[in-house]
This record gives structure tokens, sequence and C-alpha cells, in this order.
């Protein structure tokens, strides 16, 4: 989720570069907010770098083993291992391997939990935002801890290909739940385009499915159970977690990391030799065939992050 207009570019990595380049405009109540070009701007020029306020990865993506930073989602696989399990070929042998942007020397994972970060400044930083109050400890495996149960749950009802994930929610009430200034994080999600409260509740259904209509009251359950907070009581109740539901279901975006794919882009930018850039093109179009012949289902998982 980015974030809300008052706040904006505070989150940018360089606030003044992305004030230069754009603006937000109020649009109206519908759509709210908009972002709006103040100058010309490149095809492939990078706008702005944002860090979410909260951020999770995919819960199916996540069982399936697909490795990426608990805090930032950066891959955690090498392109090399990357490719090697999705063409199914684990003597697969990438030519410029120096490009892949993984360094494994940096991971490090959460002592209590073992959950993996892409460097000790993200566990840093999880631990300080959300982690203390979500980390699982010794109890990371056991399908009976209230967050397991939410998580599992949330995935029984919400199938591949995945838009959003309930853990997005649970950041959310973690990150007030740990902040000695509980006001901010209130003020900065509640910035974010509202709506009545019907529209609320198409939204979170559209975000269930269907077929899942009935069952919010199920995981308004599970998400108290779980992570109950005196201040927070109005997120616990049912026409506040449907707005909880309704602030992901509109604010919320998919993004895709894959070190396979900034290795891929980094080949590309390489000055070679004709005969050897053609070698190099040939092999990458193989792998990417190689790839989709044998690895449909798990590429359908992770088309959000391919
Ligand atoms: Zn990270
Ligand atoms: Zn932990």
């Amino acid at each position: 989720m980015a974030a809300s207009l008052d706040d904006m570019f505070s989150l940018c990595v360089d606030p003044g570069k992305a004030a230069s380049s754009v603006e937000v405009r109020f649009i109206d109540n519908l759509k709210g907010k908009g972002l709006f070009a103040k100058k010309s701007i490149k095809k492939g020029d990078t706008i702005f770098i944002e860090r979410p306020l909260v951020s999770a990865q995919f819960l199916w993506n996540d069982l399936y083993k697909y490795k990426a930073c608990e805090y930032c989602l950066r891959a955690l696989e090498t392109a090399e291992e990357n490719a090697r399990r999705l063409s199914g070929n684990p003597a697969l042998s990438l030519p410029h391997a120096e490009l892949c942007c993984v360094h494994p020397e940096l991971h490090q994972a959460c002592p209590q939990c073992q959950v993996m970060y892409c460097s000790s400044e993200c566990r840093q930083a999880a631990a300080d935002q959300y982690h203390r109050v979500l980390c699982l400890g010794p109890s990371q495996d056991d399908p009976s801890h209230p967050i397991n149960k939410l998580k599992n749950t949330w995935r029984s009802m919400h199938y591949p290909p995945e838009t959003s994930s309930i853990m997005l929610m649970a950041k959310m009430v973690a990150a007030v739940k740990q902040a000695k200034d509980k006001a901010h994080w209130q003020k900065l999600f509640s910035h974010f385009c509202s709506r009545t409260a019907n529209e609320e509740e198409e939204i979170a259904h559209k975000l269930l499915g269907e077929q899942f209509r009935g069952q919010l009251a199920v995981l308004n359950g599970l998400f108290t159970a779980a992570l109950y907070d005196d201040h927070l009581s109005r997120w616990f109740v049912p026409e506040g977690f449907c707005s909880l539901f309704a602030l992901v279901g509109t604010n919320g975006q998919g993004i895709g990391t894959s070190s396979l794919s900034q290795w891929v882009h980094g080949c590309d930018a390489l000055e070679l030799p004709t005969q050897q850039r053609e070698q190099l093109d040939s092999f990458i179009d193989q792998l990417y065939k190689d790839i989709e012949k044998g690895h449909c289902f798990i590429s359908v998982l992770q088309c959000f992050l391919e």
C-alpha cells in the first residue's frame, strides 16, 4: 500500500526528485487521488522509488516456497536458483552470474522464528515496525497458532491468482500495536480513500470472491482472536473489519520481484560483440521456453512475481 496525500513523498527514497517529476491531485470522491506528471517522462525512466507503508507476500506464493524478504519482498533466490527451479533443470548454469542482484551472504533470519530477510537493515526495520507483534517464535509452523489459523483460512478462501493477503491487514494492526506514536499510524491509514458502508461491503465481498460472501464473519473472528487490541477496537467490529478489507482492496497493489528478470535486464544492458550478443539472446530465449514448457503450474502461482 502506498502512502497518503500528506505523506506521499516522505516515503520516497528521494522525496525532492519525486516532487519535481509528479504531483498528487484530488480527482473525485470515487477515484480518490491521482498522480499527475509535472514534466515529460521518457519511457524507461524511474519516476520515483517508494517504500510501502506495509507489504506482505501472497500466502500461496509463500507456501510454495518462493523465497522473498519478509520486509521488502526482494527475491532471496539467486537468478540461477530461480532459473533452475522454474526450468526444472538443476544443472543449469547462467552466464554472467555477476549480474545477479541477490546477495545470499547478506541474508539474515529472525533469531526467534527463522523468517528470512535480505539484509540486517530489513530485519531491523521489520522488528521495529511490526514483527515483534507478529513473530511466532517456535510456533512458526504450528497450525493451531491463531495467526496460522488465520493464514490457512485465508488461503482456503483465496486461491491463486492471488490479489491480496490478510497479512497486510495483520501488519497494519501490528504496526499500530507496536508504535509509540499510535495516533501517527492511525492517521496515516485514515487518509486513504474512504467509501460508504455499502460500497465497502461490496469491495470486501469482491476481494473475498462470490462463493465466500458469507465468510467475512469467520475471518473477522479469527482476526480478532489473533490480534485484538483495545486501542484499535473499531477495526475488529464487523463494520470496521469490512472497512479494513475495503481499504486493502482499493489501495493494495500486486508487485513482482524476480531475480531472474533483473538478471535478464542486466544482460540486455551489456555491450557485447555481435556474436556473443546473439549467443546470449538465444540462451535467454531458450531458457524462457524451458520455463514455460515445464512449469505452467508454478508460473500460475507466481504470476504476480515473474
Ligand atoms: Zn529486504
Ligand atoms: Zn520472528
